[in-house]
Formats: C-alpha cells, structure tokens, sequence
C-alpha cells in the first residue's frame, strides 16, 4: 500500500516538511531549498542502474557482475556526497530548518550519530528509495510478506519448521550448504566448532550498536498532528531540527538517553483499514536508546509525539512498551535491541560480518550467513538473502 506521501518531518511552528515521490512536489513544503533538494537527489534519479549496486557488497566481483558504465556517474557522485556526515551534507546542501530537518531524519535510520562519517549515505539512499519507489507497506502488516514468501516456497516443495530454537549444528538436518540467518555471535555458538579459531575470533569482534525502545498503541482516533500534513503520511519522523536530532543521537552514541529523542512513529492504519476496528486507530513509534539499555523511554516517547500533536495521550486506549531486552527475547537477532545486526558505520561496511571476498561465505566451504549482518545490512529489503543464495550456489553446488 502507497500512502499518499512517504515521510512527514513536523517542527514546532505547527507547519512539516513532507517528502513526496516527485523532487518538484516535495520542493512544495521546503520554501527557499527546494531547489537545492532537486539538486541533491536529482543526479541519482537519473541512472536506474544505481539501487541495485547501493543494495550490493562492496566486494561484488565475485557474486554480481561489475557494476554497469552508466551506473558509475551516479555511483562517483554518491560515494562523494554519501560518505561524509549527514549533518555536514544538511548544513552544505540546505539553508533552512526544514529540508536540513527532513534529511538529517531519514539519516537517523543509520543508527548512527549525525556527525559521523556514512551517515549521508543512509539519508541519501533512503530518499531516493522514496523518490524512485515510494516507502509502500503490506497491508495487514508484515506478516503479509512472510505469507507470501512461505506460500511460494512450499509450492516448490520446501518445508518450515517454526518454533524451534537451533542450538547447535546437531539440530539441523544434514545439508549440502546452511544459511544461517544469524548475527556473528549466534553463528559462533552454534557453529564454532566447524569454523577456525581465528575466524571465530573474528566474529567475536563484530560490534553490535544501539538499540530501540518501542511503543505499541491502540488509539481512540488518529493522532491529532498539528501540521495536517503528517496525515498524508504512514511514517513521520520527530526530533525536531537538525541540530537537535544532531544532539539528541550524539547523546545515544555516548550511551546516553536523550529526553526529546528522535521518534520514528509508522500510522499504517491511517491507510489499512484491516488494521484497527472502524474508528480506531493503532500506531507504533521508537526511539534510539543505547545498545541493552533498561530505561523506560516511553513517557519521553509520548511527550515528543505529544508536542507535534496536542491531545495524543487523551486517545490512547492501550500502549505495550518493549525495551532492548524485550526486543531480544522477541527476536534473538535484536542484540542489546540492535534491529540492524550490528553497527554499520564505516569500518564494518568493508567487514560485514568479515572482511572476506564474498562476505556471506564462511571458511567452512557449506557454511553462509544471510542476515543483516551482511551487505547491505539493516532493513526488509531481501538483499542479504538474495546475495547469500546466489553465493551458495557457486560454492556449495
Ligand atoms: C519495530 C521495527 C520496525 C522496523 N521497520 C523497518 C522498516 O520499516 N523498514 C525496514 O526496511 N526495516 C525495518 N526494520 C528492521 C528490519 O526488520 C530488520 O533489519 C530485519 O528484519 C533484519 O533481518 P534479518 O534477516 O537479519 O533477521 P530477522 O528478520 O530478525 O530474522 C531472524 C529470525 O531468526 C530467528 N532466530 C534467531 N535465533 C534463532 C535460533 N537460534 N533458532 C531459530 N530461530 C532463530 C528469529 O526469531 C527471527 O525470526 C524494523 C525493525 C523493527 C524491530
């Protein structure tokens, strides 16, 4: 489902910075800067070629043909402006609070503080996957993705077994190649006996980052935005300017919990009937909180939705709150709540999850890692998955 935009960014005059698919529309909400904001995405738009290669490992020769001719103008220009800092990429692009505060959000998916080198990247990438796509979501949740992915493999002839956890390689039928959807460290203990001491080592160095605290609620009625604007679309992000989103992922960075966090809220149900009874509304938000932290964040979570949108707390009905451990009990890749299998700052993008050639293969020959802690990291885009397969089937068949 398209909502009809896909990011709203309110700031405290009542008024949002709106990202739509087109760069001239979306220049409609950014006054004096939407110029510059053509400026900054138009260069990608124009090669098809580049999202796949963004959406590649680095070391693709040996998985993926070399990247297309026409592909590398687009890709010369992202590396130049993608592996600064998203707040320095901002402040040279924008003049105003607004496109700088629209930018420096989509930056802060990264997980990483504003100011660190790659974090442009993240919001470069993520913009032109709205501007080229839409951000679309399944209706009736992501369960639907998973459906439809199980429908077809069982069509194949492939069978799933849930609701057992895999300890050891004991627990697996024997196979020419195992994919382990695993972060590093789980891959260690269930496998380490098959990999060399060194290799393991390796992986135990693998650095996990922040995690999430999020908020579930069940609500009277939509969110009352402020800026009318947010309700085009199902994700908005909150944190208000540049340089308070700046602050306030600084401070997670430190290992600290910032009081006005940046607030990613997704209000599907504005858009997917079948997620709420009629007249309801349900709606979910995090905020970055650092990696195992115990803190509950959901007064400071309510507080920053509460700012863009007087009256929010009157419509909750419900709320379900999970902190860093709850999310790795729920999902035991979330460690210390990472949702992005490990941190994805500069030096692990070259050793996701290690520096190896083809970085979803193991040095034991049937061996693969298909999570996100492989290229190209964090998010539901299949990429992983895709690149691992591909690499077991040259080695392992
Ligand atoms: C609230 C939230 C919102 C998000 N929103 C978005 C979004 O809008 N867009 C986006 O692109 N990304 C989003 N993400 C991030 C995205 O979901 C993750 O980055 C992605 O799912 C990670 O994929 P993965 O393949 O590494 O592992 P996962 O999808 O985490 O799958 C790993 C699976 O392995 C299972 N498992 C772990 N250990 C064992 C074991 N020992 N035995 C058996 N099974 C095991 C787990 O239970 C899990 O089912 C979001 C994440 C969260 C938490």
């Amino acid at each position: 489902m398209h909502p009809s935009a896909p990011l709203a960014h309110p700031l405290d005059d009542g008024s949002a910075a709106v990202l739509e698919r087109s760069l001239t529309a979306t220049g409609e909400s950014l006054g004096d800067d939407a110029r510059a904001w053509r400026k900054l995405f138009g260069p990608l738009l124009r090669s098809d070629k580049l999202i796949p290669q963004l959406l590649s490992p680095m070391t693709a020769g040996r998985v993926l043909p070399p990247p297309p001719v026409d592909a590398l103008p687009a890709l010369t220009y992202f590396a130049l402006k993608g592996l600064g800092s998203a707040e320095g990429l901002s402040r040279a692009s924008f003049e105003g609070d607004r496109a700088r505060a629209l930018f420096a959000g989509m930056a802060a998916h990264a997980l990483l503080p504003l100011r660190q080198r790659l974090t442009a990247g993240f919001g470069l990438t993520l913009g032109l996957l709205a501007h080229a796509f839409g951000w679309p979501f399944p209706q009736g949740g992501s369960q639907a993705i998973v459906s439809a992915l199980s429908a077809h493999l069982k069509e194949l002839g492939g069978e799933i077994v849930v609701g057992q956890r895999v300890r050891a390689m004991g627990d697996l039928p024997p196979a020419r190649a195992t994919l382990f959807d695993l972060t590093p460290r789980q891959i260690n203990a269930i496998a380490g006996d098959r990999l060399p001491a060194r290799f393991r080592r390796t992986y135990a160095r693998f650095r996990y980052g922040p995690g999430v605290f999020k908020v579930d609620w069940a609500l009277d009625g939509p969110i009352p935005w402020k800026a009318e604007e947010c309700t085009r679309a199902a994700t908005v992000h909150l944190g208000g300017t540049l340089d308070e989103m700046t602050s306030s992922e600084d401070a997670v960075g430190r290992g600290r919990h910032s009081d006005r966090p940046y607030v990613l809220v997704a209000q599907q149900s504005l858009f997917d009937p079948t997620r709420a009874p009629e007249g309801k509304q349900t709606v979910w938000a995090y905020c970055h909180v650092p990696g195992g932290s115990t803190v509950d964040m959901t007064a400071a979570i309510e507080s920053q939705i509460e700012r863009f949108a007087p009256g929010f707390c009157d419509r909750i009905l419900g709320r379900a709150s999970m902190g860093t451990q709850d999310m790795e009990r729920h999902n035991s890749n979330y460690i210390g709540g990472d949702i992005n299998g490990g941190v994805q700052d500069l030096s692990q993008m070259f050793r996701r999850p290690s520096a190896r050639w083809v970085p979803y293969s193991t040095p034991a020959k049937d061996i693969f890692v298909c999570s996100s802690s492989t290229p190209p990291g964090g998010g539901v885009h299949g990429m992983s998955g895709y690149h691992a397969a591909r690499a077991a089937l040259r080695r392992a068949f």
